[in-house]
This record gives structure tokens, sequence and C-alpha cells, in this order.
């Protein structure tokens, strides 16, 4: 069985670090990098119930995309909220690991990723920063889609609870601009290029008035355009050890619920 790190080390081959923002914490959060691996539990978050799963099924290993330690920690103690998880993972030898702002960031990361996922053709970074790296993507659909049927294919695709949109433009959508997460700070940029649609997460009342109704901005959520963070890691780890187990966690699911 490869070691932890030789598993961190192939996702940061495909997602290098060096892509990361600097305000950000991707990598080891907690662990035994020169520890066996025994099984990987994927999920976008880490929390107790995933670590709980990963401790029912013998992993020792959990890949999240957004990192479990982000603040400085003063102190490690077990009647701590959160610190205490820090503790029940050490003591049952689970490593926490995270690639976040560096998997949003490379070429066919999570934004090529749910670009795909679209169907979208040419895609390309909406901001490039390097050649392999950038924030969000803008591709085109080979047919021009009418604007109710997006936003319908983009609710199925995604599967969105419920989704936020802005005023409809009466356009036809050809090209789509996509940030994961929370990327309203791409929407002028999106309109600038002449996307017709922006789709991204976490958008605010008053970024819904940035598009002037010249482009749609959609709210697709945040945990629903990340989750696709899962499939990537999965990929990658097959690909390269596809004699390891690696699993969806079942408890990473949605933190936010919809009344329908
Ligand atoms: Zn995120």
């Amino acid at each position: 069985m490869p070691t932890i790190k030789e598993i961190a080390d192939a996702i940061e081959q495909s997602a290098p670090k060096e892509y990361a923002e600097s305000w950000d914490n991707p990598g080891f959060q907690v662990g035994f990098p020169e520890k066996d691996v025994t099984k990987i539990l994927l999920s976008l978050d880490f929390s107790e119930a995933v670590l709980d799963e990963a401790i029912a099924k013998k992993a020792n290993m959990i890949v999240n995309h957004h990192p479990y330690l982000f603040h400085p920690i003063k102190k490690i103690v077990s009647t701590e909220y959160n610190t205490n998880l820090i503790i029940k993972a050490i003591k049952n030898d689970i490593t926490i690991y995270a690639a976040h702002t560096n998997l949003d960031n490379v070429r066919d990361g999570l934004n090529f990723a749910v670009a795909g996922e679209l169907g979208l053709n040419g895609i390309e970074f909406l901001e490039q920063t390097t050649e392999n790296s950038g924030s969000g993507v803008t591709g085109t659909f080979a047919t021009p889609m009418d604007e109710t049927d997006f936003l319908h294919f983009v609710k199925d695709k995604l599967q969105i609870g419920a989704m936020r949109y802005s005023h409809p433009t009466g356009k036809k959508i050809q090209r789509v601009s996509i940030c994961t997460g929370a990327g309203a700070f791409l929407c002028n940029k999106a309109l600038e290029i002449g996307s017709n649609a922006f789709i991204t997460g976490d958008v605010r009342h008053h970024e819904f008035y940035i598009p002037d109704n010249k482009m749609l901005l959609i709210d697709a959520g945040h945990y629903e355009t990340e989750q696709f963070s899962r499939r990537w890691f999965m990929e990658v780890i097959r690909k390269r050890f596809p004699n390891v187990t690696v699993e969806y966690a079942e408890c990473g699911v949605n933190p936010i619920g919809f009344l329908h």
C-alpha cells in the first residue's frame, strides 16, 4: 500500500500547492504522512460525522476540498469545539488532508470539471494567472440554449434543491462563465467578456444587480458547485493507485437543507 504522503503527492502533482491563494491552507491538516494508507474517504467538508464514518470504516485518510484548519489555533483541548476533533482524529490514527484553491485554480481542476459536466466546449480560464492557473472558466455551448431551458439544465446537472438567479435577459445562452464556491468577485469579468451567464455560489443580494439585465447570474450554491471536487479526487487517486480503496463519505452531505 502507498503511504499517505504518496497519495497527497499524487493529488499535488495534479493540483500544485503553488497555485493556491496566499490566504489559503491546503495540504496536511492533521495526521501521519508516513503511514501506509488503509482506506480513503472523500468529502467536501470535514466534520465529526465524517470522522466517525472514517473510524467505523477503518479509513485512515480523509480528503476534503475545504481545509479543516484555517485560522491559527492557540490550544488543542478536548473540551474545546473543533480542537476536540483533532484529538479524536489523532487518537484514531486518522489523517485529514485538503486541496482547496490549488484545486480551484489549476487547469483541469474543479472549475474545468464543472464546465465539462455542463458540456461546455473550448473551456479556458476566465481570469488567467499563469499558463496553467487562473480564476474561474468560460466555455461555449455548440448550440445556444433557451434561457429557461438553461436554468432547468443547470439545476438538474448540478442537482440543486432551489436555485436563485438574476432577472432573465431574454437572450439565448451560449457563452457561460463559472466560478465554483464563492465567486461573485468575477461577475464583472464575466460580464466584460460577454458571457451570457455566470454560475457561482454564495451570491449576495446586491450582487444580483451587477449583471444589469445583460447577463444571467446564477447562484448555484457553494456545495452544489464544489461537490464535484470529490469526483476529481476519486479519479486522480484511482488512476495512480488502483488498489487503494477510496469512497465518498456517506456523511459528507450538503449542510444546507431546502424546503419545497
Ligand atoms: Zn468552497
